[in-house]
């Protein structure tokens, strides 16, 4: 049941955005400071990039350590899989081989993952030519690791489950108003909504709009100095050929994405994506000019893959972080106190968001309270 309060202009604490991130964090902050109302300018829960992915939980294994993707993934990963188990949410820990096309470049990046792996003590294997000609028969045979951590999971079965707790437990949220900035005003911050004259007060506020957070930030009183943020797109494509995989497969990953994927779904069915590609608009549609592009690539590792049996099927869109004219490759969260009130957001929050999600919003109700 959602709750529609038109009256209200204070709550102690409001969360913009009902995506993963939006959702754990007002979660969190209901369990803890009560008095929490979560703000979605469409009618839905997982408007945008939180129904735009691959469900995959990552293991942790590509991230640099001391980064925030590293924290929030290794402690989310453990969190959400008990919570799936727990909540009887469909998921399954699949494991994850990510195979090189060997080349010795990329034979180079698999030794480092080798390393990475042993250094965070994930368990994994590397798979003997046999094993991969026997179980595999349709990849080609490549040097490889196999991370038994990795899975996928009904994403949006975890997210009605995030909301049903917030709300099981008193949290308020209102659906189809956007937030357009904020202005702060004496120990308040004055919440402004587009094309509406409306405006509530609160004390905490937590910006999780994701692809739209920069902007909220950008045009409200937020005296800290922002990066600039990029567009970058990750489309896919379909499969419906004969080869039957339960596990994800990986190519190595390249300077801006995790590769172009073989993930399973739950259902059996197939997908290959994301690839990436730098973009000026939120424009979701897949090119079928993109086919001989994803065919070269998906043949570094399944050769005899027929162009017929690739379909294009939807995209996603990550935010990414630029400093100085570089990406930076971490989260990147925001966080001012003026006074009574503060302001938090993580911009930048791309892949492994999903996996990251309670170990993150955990972070924004603990900024909140000084932790
Ligand atoms: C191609 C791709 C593949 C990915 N694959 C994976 C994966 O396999 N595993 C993984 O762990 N992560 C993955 N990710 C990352 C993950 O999907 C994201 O990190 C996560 O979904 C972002 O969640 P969010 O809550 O920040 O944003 P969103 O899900 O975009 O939610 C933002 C919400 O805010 C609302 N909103 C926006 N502006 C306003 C406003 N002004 N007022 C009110 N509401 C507003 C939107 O309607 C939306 O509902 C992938 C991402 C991409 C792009």
């Amino acid at each position: 049941m959602y709750y529609i309060r038109t009256q209200m202009d204070f709550i102690e604490n409001i969360v913009v955005g009902t995506g993963v991130l939006g959702l754990a964090a007002a979660r969190e902050l209901q369990y803890i400071n009560k008095e929490v109302l979560l703000i979605e300018r469409s009618k839905h829960i997982f408007n945008e990039t939180s129904s735009r992915n691959s469900e995959v939980i990552h293991s942790g294994l590509y991230y640099e350590q001391n980064t925030y993707k590293n924290l929030f993934c290794l402690e989310g990963k453990n969190r959400l899989y008990k919570y799936l188990k727990d909540r009887n949410i469909p998921y399954r820990r699949c494991g994850k081989l990510i195979i090189s096309d060997g080349t010795k470049h990329q034979n180079n990046i698999l030794d480092s993952l080798v390393k990475k792996a042993e250094e965070k003590e994930l368990d994994y294997k590397n798979l003997s030519k046999k094993t991969l000609k026997n179980k595999y028969s349709f990849l080609r045979s490549g040097e490889n690791i196999f991370i038994e951590d990795s899975g996928i999971f009904d994403s949006h079965s975890y997210g009605l489950s995030l909301l049903a707790d917030f709300e099981n437990s008193g949290g308020l949220i209102n659906f189809g108003n956007e937030i357009d900035k904020f202005t702060k005003s004496k120990s308040k911050i004055i919440l402004h909504f587009r094309n509406s004259e409306y405006k509530i007060s609160c004390i905490n506020l937590v910006i999780c709009a994701g692809l739209g957070s920069i902007n909220i930030l950008q045009k409200s009183d937020f005296s800290m100095q922002l990066p600039d943020q990029v567009l970058n797109k990750g489309d896919y494509f379909s499969y419906s050929g004969k080869v039957k995989v339960n596990e994800l497969i990986y190519p190595i990953p390249t300077e801006h994405s995790l590769g172009l994927h073989l993930t399973p779904g739950l259902d059996g069915r197939i997908k290959f994506g994301p690839d990436n590609e730098f973009v000026d608009t939120l424009d979701y549609k897949v090119s079928p000019e993109k086919k001989g592009d994803f065919l070269s690539q998906i043949r570094t590792y399944i050769p005899k893959i027929k162009l017929s049996e690739i379909h294009p099927d939807y995209s996603g869109i990550r935010p990414k972080i630029m400093i100085e004219g570089k990406i930076f490759k971490d989260f990147f969260p925001v966080f001012e106190k003026d006074g009574d009130v503060t302001v938090s957001s993580i911009l930048g929050y791309e892949s492994p968001g999903l996996t990251s999600s309670m170990a993150a919003g955990k972070y924004l109700m603990e900024v909140i309270n000084g932790g």
